[in-house]
């Protein structure tokens, strides 16, 4: 190991700085099983050193010996953040090389005043439809036709390069490809709507009558998936094989299947997410309904149209839910003091089996139990929509601009 694979494996911020102000190179890999500087960052799970390491210029793609790439080896030890963090990372130049005339080129294939717009795009680790589009929405050199075209081939250049070159990067290929995808969306919308971007984010949020599920949403996000243009790759059959089989409005969405795929997140809880953009980290709930959660006011109002409408069905199975979650309580409590009432009255030569509590049958109930009761917990305030937070007049939004309220921390 070089001093800057020690110093990075044992996280040492300020010494892994230092040795690359020196000159330490951050692509060594003559560590006898052919390990790199970003390998041991992965494995130490260390975001900030990840980081550092990739900004220094480490490629993402070399191989150890036993064929994994750094990625592979953080997943392996299940540091997630630093796989994220690696399968997202795009350098700048990469992007850069295609502001610049190549070959026969008269004109560079991306003006250079949207390098920066898409290549924040490009880096983004929240995958959701409705955030890129925001993103899209937001940038005015952005959100034109001629603009999404020239970004749209650079991507689908930049897909084909991670699949032709010799270390295929399927992860940025598909990531490319998605992206792509959308913009392609937003140039439709852009051409043929009158309510340009907007209807398209309406289109991409507005549920079913009966649950609110987003239909298109899931369609769309399928459809990107089965547009894929290079069908022998691992990644995308994986993806095909978990979405195929599930029923539209069912769980897994395409879009967490995904997300997972891409960023290497799991354990994708709709708890922490954006009903409306997929931010992670949302922490406003649907003070009405409770069951659906937010950024801000702004993201609430966006969603507001479309969920107006199930509002009140998704209260009630709330409540149910509430109702079910201290009956199943109330019944693991009895349950309890019967076996401690049974344990108590064993005698001596049966200590053996009272030693193991019927927990083992009890596991996939008792889970459930506690993430319900968990939420109950959450979610016990007042039931009545807090009023106090905004004054403002307009009859059709109101009820979106009260009904967002903070999640209280639980107590327990
Ligand atoms: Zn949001
Ligand atoms: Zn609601």
């Amino acid at each position: 190991m070089t001093p800057l694979m020690h110093a990075v494996y044992k996280a040492k911020i300020d010494m892994c700085r230092l040795l690359l102000r020196h000159g330490a190179d951050v692509n060594c890999n003559e560590h006898e099983h052919g390990y790199t500087a970003l390998m041991f960052a992965g494995l130490s799970g260390s975001k900030e050193i990840t980081w550092m390491m990739l900004e220094a210029g480490a490629e993402t793609d070399v191989v150890n010996s036993v064929g994994r790439t750094a990625a592979q080896m953080a997943a392996f030890v299940g540091q997630h953040d630093c796989v994220t963090i690696i399968n997202n990372f795009f350098p700048r130049e990469r992007l850069d090389y295609y502001t610049k005339p190549q070959g026969l080129d008269k004109e560079p294939k991306l003006p250079a005043k949207l390098a920066g717009p898409l290549h924040k795009i490009i880096t983004t680790t929240n995958l959701h439809p409705v955030k890129i589009v925001l993103l899209v929405k937001e940038n005015p050199l952005l959100a034109e036709v001629e603009a999404l075209l020239k970004c749209c081939r650079v991507l689908d250049l930049i897909c084909e390069k991670c699949m032709k070159q010799r270390e295929m990067n399927e992860v940025l290929a598909i990531k490319m490809h998605y992206i792509s995808c959308i913009f392609q969306k937003c140039i439709n919308f852009l051409k043929e709507r009158e309510d340009k971007l907007d209807g398209l984010i309406k289109s991409l949020l507005k549920g079913r009558d009966t649950d609110g599920f987003p239909v298109y949403q899931e369609k769309f996000i399928r459809e990107c998936i089965r547009k894929f243009p290079y069908c022998e790759a691992t990644l995308l059959q994986q993806l095909v094989r978990s979405i195929a089989p599930v029923e539209i409005g069912s769980d897994p969405t395409a879009f967490s299947v995904l997300t997972q795929a891409i960023t290497g997140q799991v354990g994708f809880v709709d708890a922490e997410f954006c009903t409306t953009c997929g931010e992670k980290g949302a922490d406003k709930r649907c003070s009405v309904c409770k069951m659906v959660i937010y950024c801000d006011q702004n993201c609430q109002k966006i969603h507001w149209f479309t969920h107006k409408k199930v509002c009140k069905i998704l209260k009630d199975v709330h409540e149910k839910q509430e109702l079910e979650a201290a009956k199943e309580k109330r019944r693991q409590e009895k349950k309890r003091e019967r076996d401690e009432a049974q344990a108590a009255s064993l005698s001596p030569t049966n200590e053996e089996q009272s030693d193991h509590p019927p927990e083992a049958t009890e596991e996939v109930d008792s889970h459930h139990a506690v993430k319900r009761t968990e939420e109950s917990v959450l979610n016990k305030q007042p039931s009545a929509p807090q009023l106090h937070l905004d004054n403002h007049s307009e009859s059709e939004t109101n009820l979106a601009d009260i009904a967002v309220q903070k999640v209280q921390e639980s107590e327990e």
